[in-house]
């Protein structure tokens, strides 16, 4: 590790030289006056004084070297729709959207509440809020009228834009009914609602007087340009709830060319993704993933960015790799959890397809297992980059940067803080740097670098108290995650700080039992929890996933089997990790997102009430997890 040292200490030690350079990748209308304000910690103020605009960087500005070149494809495995745009067919259409926002009266700080499936429409809505300096805040569509509600009052949006109706593994999934109910409970509705209809709700009826049809008012504004809406460095871009995993989810709001430049800086150094190249991003826009690396990043970059509707393994588990083949994907960028779902397809699926463009695979959003990302890495014969980040922070915390270093992959770690973030394991009693090897709070020293939140929208102060008061003696960002470095310099996510189980005054976290359990050869996946435990405190069970069920298939080779999994356990991490029960289960509950409902889990086992469960993926998960709890 020598170049890329050398560049993460610089982007510490010389700031401001370092974030300059960096700020150079966007376009400016108007250049900063100072690079960095953080004369009121911990909040920080990026490029002050800089005018810019985050629609102008990922499209005016290429319409004259690549206005021919495709900017957007978008492909729907659920419609069978594929369309393409070039550079200048999405300013066209990003400048239509800006021209309705206009006519409606939406004016810079505005908020626009995004609700919609994976559609073109979406991308060119967002792109228009930027565009005319509105503040987007997209709600994933998978949340339920109440959820929406609590945000539609949060945010108090000027204006909502949704479809009739979104699909899923070939079934409509409608929206607008969710939107009509999220309207009525909700204390703060906007006057207008904007519906694209796709016509796969036969039974859509727009309220009249508020909603009102995308394809009509596009006509009216087919000819119509937009002037871009230069804003102050600073000023909101967007607010992005987050996932709510652990609890009452906070509007995170994002500036504007701190943002830009972070993105610019990412495509060029940790993505290696160039201009004129494509970029696959398999996440949903209602995502930090999504908005970064599906919208913004690669449209800053020049490059082809690909929107895709549709599951991973239908019509088949090639699909994906086709579509890789199909366009030449350099840079594909998808979740460990989508790696566990094709790790239990037929592997010929990974070498079907012609995947010579390709030349990374980046996952994040849950610990990457080392198992899985041998697995992946081997299938693909492609470096496969984990790396670690929040909706908090909009880009990477810890990744291997390649684009600086090809520094050598370890399997299950996220390599390396990223330049701009000092990043410090902490010990939680003192706030001291752990050693190497030791378990601590992951924290970050603030001021966050470009990109990452400025405050959590309305609320300063929660923004304050809920991200840099974890420890009395430092005022430190808190990931609220476990970690670890080892020797070398590389790091390990080891869960949620509140996903940890107390066996008998012994701290462990519950990805070090689940890597534990997932050495057994025939786990796919696990999820351990902590139960409550009158003697120990709490005992560790596990629900697991196996690969091949004809092992299991009578209830003396379940039983035999769980043994095996134990000792595995054993093995590794020590009896003291040991799974009280170890319970087989077809599938486990999780968000639409692919993180784990541990909570959820946790409640059931403990007999109470599982809490929302509006993002679950699939409830009959739940089912079985309540079923094996009950020795079924
Ligand atoms: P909430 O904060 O509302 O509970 P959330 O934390 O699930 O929701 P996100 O911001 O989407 O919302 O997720 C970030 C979290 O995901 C990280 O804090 C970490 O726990 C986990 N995570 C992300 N990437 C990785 C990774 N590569 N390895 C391990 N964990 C990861
Ligand atoms: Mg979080």
């Amino acid at each position: 590790m020598g170049a890329y040292q050398d560049f993460h200490q610089r982007s510490l030690k010389q700031r401001d030289a370092f974030w300059n350079e960096q700020a150079a990748l966007i376009d400016w209308h108007q250049p900063h006056t100072q690079v960095c304000d953080f004369s009121r910690p911990p909040f920080a103020q990026w490029f002050v004084g800089g005018q810019t605009n985050l629609c102008y960087n990922a499209i005016d500005r290429h319409l004259v070297t690549r206005g021919d070149q495709k900017a957007l494809i978008y492909i729907s495995t659920e419609t069978g729709q594929e369309k393409t745009y070039t550079y200048r067919e999405l300013y066209k259409e990003v400048n239509r959207a800006a021209g309705m926002l206009h006519t409606l009266g939406v004016v810079k700080g505005d908020r626009v509440l995004i609700y919609m499936p994976m559609i073109a429409e979406a991308v060119f809505v967002m792109l228009a809020c930027a565009r005319v300096g509105a503040i987007h805040s997209v709600v994933f569509g998978g949340f339920a009228a109440a959820s929406l509600a609590t945000r539609i009052d949060d945010a108090k949006p000027a204006l909502m834009i949704t479809a009739d109706a979104g699909m899923r593994g070939g079934r409509a999934i409608a929206y607008k009914p969710l939107v009509d109910e999220a309207l009525r409970l909700a204390q703060h509705p906007p006057r207008n609602v904007i519906v694209v209809n796709r016509g796969i709700d036969k039974d859509y009826t727009p309220v009249v007087g508020r909603d009102l049809d995308y394809a009509t008012l596009r006509k009216s504004h087919a000819e119509v340009n937009t002037p871009v809406t230069w804003l102050e460095s600073s000023e909101p871009s967007y607010i992005l709830y987050t996932s709510g995993t652990t609890g009452k989810p906070k509007g995170i709001q994002r500036d504007t060319g701190g943002y830009a430049v972070a993105l610019a800086a990412s495509m060029k150094h940790i993505y290696c993704g160039n201009a004129g190249e494509t970029m696959f991003t398999t996440s949903d826009i209602g995502w930090v993933v999504g908005h970064s690396y599906i919208v913004y990043a690669p449209l800053i970059a020049g490059m082809t960015t690909i929107l895709y509707e549709g599951l991973p393994i239908r019509p088949d588990a090639g699909i994906w790799w086709k579509i890789v083949a199909d366009h030449k994907v350099s840079v594909m960028f998808s979740s460990p959890t989508a790696a566990r779902v094709l790790k239990k397809q037929d592997p010929a699926y990974l070498t079907k397809y012609d995947l010579s463009s390709l030349r990374h695979l980046f996952l994040a959003g849950e610990p990457l297992d080392e198992p899985t990302h041998q697995w992946i890495s081997d299938a693909l014969q492609k470096p496969v980059i984990d790396h670690y980040w929040q909706t908090e922070t909009g880009w990477p915390i810890l990744s291997a940067v390649h684009g600086v270093e090809k520094t050598p992959l370890k399997m299950g770690t996220p390599s390396f803080p990223v330049y701009g973030y000092d990043l410090q394991i902490l010990r939680e009693s003192d706030a001291s740097e752990a050693a190497a090897d030791e378990k601590g709070v992951v924290a970050i020293m603030p001021p966050l670098p470009p990109g990452c939140m400025s405050t959590v929208w309305g609320d300063d102060e929660r923004f304050v108290k809920t991200y840099f008061t974890s420890f009395r003696s430092k005022q430190v960002y808190a990931t609220f995650d476990w970690g670890i470095r080892d020797k070398d310099g590389y790091h390990y996510i080891l869960g949620r700080t509140d996903d940890v189980i107390n066996v008998a005054g012994h701290r462990l976290g519950t990805r070090e039992i689940e890597e534990a359990v997932q050495s057994h050869a025939n786990i796919a996946e696990v999820a351990v929890v902590g139960v409550a435990d009158a003697i120990k405190g709490q005992i560790p069970i596990a629900f697991a996933v196996v690969k091949d069920s004809s092992q299991i298939a009578t209830r003396e080779q379940q039983a035999a089997h769980e043994k095996e999994v134990m000792d595995a356990v054993d093995k590794q991490l020590g009896a003291i990790g040991r799974p009280a029960r170890v319970h087989f289960v077809n599938l486990l509950p999780k968000t639409r997102s692919g993180k784990l409902l541990r909570r959820s889990i946790q409640a059931l086992a403990e007999g109470r009430d599982p809490g929302d469960l509006t993002t679950i993926e699939d409830p009959a998960a739940l089912e079985q997890i309540k079923v094996a709890l009950a020795g079924g």
